[in-house]
């Protein structure tokens, strides 16, 4: 293949290095933008899943206009952009940079604490896990990049903020939106010129950021962390607690019982198991058992048998 082609085959590849971008995907956030107008008046961003850092820069660029603005204003302050990803970033003069995991507790602790007395105007996450082929894991993989995204989110961005992130439009999507119809009440999907038909990329655009009355974010999300989870912890709107239904009312007997073999006040009569196990594990251990020539122990056999003809189902 020559040096040329792929610059032949893929416009947008060519223009990023024509213009000095680190990836073709910085022209999806540029266009998303420029459908959305998500980049007005956004002085402090966060950009996951940042690498190799095009997103990063379209922010930088952009965040330093509207700064340049607002001093003319009178009223500026320097624009804040944290960019976190798996991998390894080349530096971007005023972005701070986290390498890490964004569905790591520890990850997600260090993003936070870049905003302690403050909160982000924007948060944009273009992860993609590493294509395995499996159609069903990337989907739920990705699924679970936007989730730990949302996550996060939630603990630093302002009422009224923006969350920007790629989504896989696959059969259960409709099941992602509604958990972002929890916190935005905008939410779109677009799908930008620079995003290939063949991907099934999109991103979806989240406005006005408004938790559940009472929402206070946490980090109990058994997706993010590996702690114990202690769901006493989460009080009202924080804790889902969903019917428990008994069936069968006291006259049935207690699964966790011991009763005596007459106890139906039948006489008793043992019966065989009506279909007994057709290739049951401890088969092979069995015909070991039979097999006089091995120096096999009995009593190790026995006690397999033993421990496998208790297991209950
Ligand atoms: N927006 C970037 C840009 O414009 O340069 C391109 C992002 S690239 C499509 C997807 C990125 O997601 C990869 O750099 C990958 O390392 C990152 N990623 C995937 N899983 C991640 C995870 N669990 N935590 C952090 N980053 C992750």
């Amino acid at each position: 293949m020559g040096k040329t082609s792929k610059d032949k085959r893929d416009i947008y590849y060519r223009r990023a290095k024509e213009e000095g971008w680190r990836a073709r995907s910085a022209f999806k956030l540029l266009q998303i933008d420029n459908e959305c107008h998500i980049l007005d008046g956004v002085n402090k961003a966060v950009d996951l899943c940042a690498a190799p850092g095009s997103w990063s820069q379209v922010l930088s660029r952009r965040l330093n206009e509207n700064y340049k603005k607002e001093l003319e204003a009178g009223n500026g302050i320097p624009p804040k952009i944290v960019a976190v990803d798996l991998q390894a970033m080349a530096p971007l003069e005023g972005v701070i940079q986290i390498q890490g995991d964004i569905t790591n507790i520890n990850t997600a602790k260090q993003i936070i604490a870049q905003f302690d007395n403050e909160q982000a105007d924007l948060v944009v996450c273009d992860g993609a896990p590493d294509v395995t082929g499996l159609h069903d894991m990337d989907i739920y993989i990705q699924g679970s990049l936007l989730m730990a995204a949302l996550n996060i989110t939630t603990h630093i961005l302002r009422e009224g903020g923006t969350f920007v992130a790629k989504i896989f439009r696959a059969k259960d999507v409709d099941l992602l939106y509604a958990k972002l119809k929890i916190f935005f009440p905008y939410v779109y999907c677009t799908k930008p010129r620079s995003s290939r038909n063949s991907s099934i990329e999109a991103f979806v655009v989240c406005k006005d950021y408004s938790p559940p009355n009472g929402y206070t974010p946490h980090m109990l999300n058994p997706l993010l962390t590996h702690e114990a989870y202690n769901s006493s912890e989460l009080e009202g709107i924080n804790r889902v607690i969903v019917p428990f239904v008994v069936c069968g009312d006291l006259s049935q007997p207690d699964s966790d019982t011991c009763y005596p073999l007459d106890f139906e006040g039948k006489e008793y009569t043992y019966h065989d198991p009506v279909q007994t196990p057709i290739a049951p594990p401890y088969e092979e251990a069995l015909a070991l058992l039979e097999n006089r020539d091995t120096d096999f122990r009995r009593s190790d056999v026995s006690v397999v048998v033993d421990n496998m003809n208790s297991m209950t189902i």
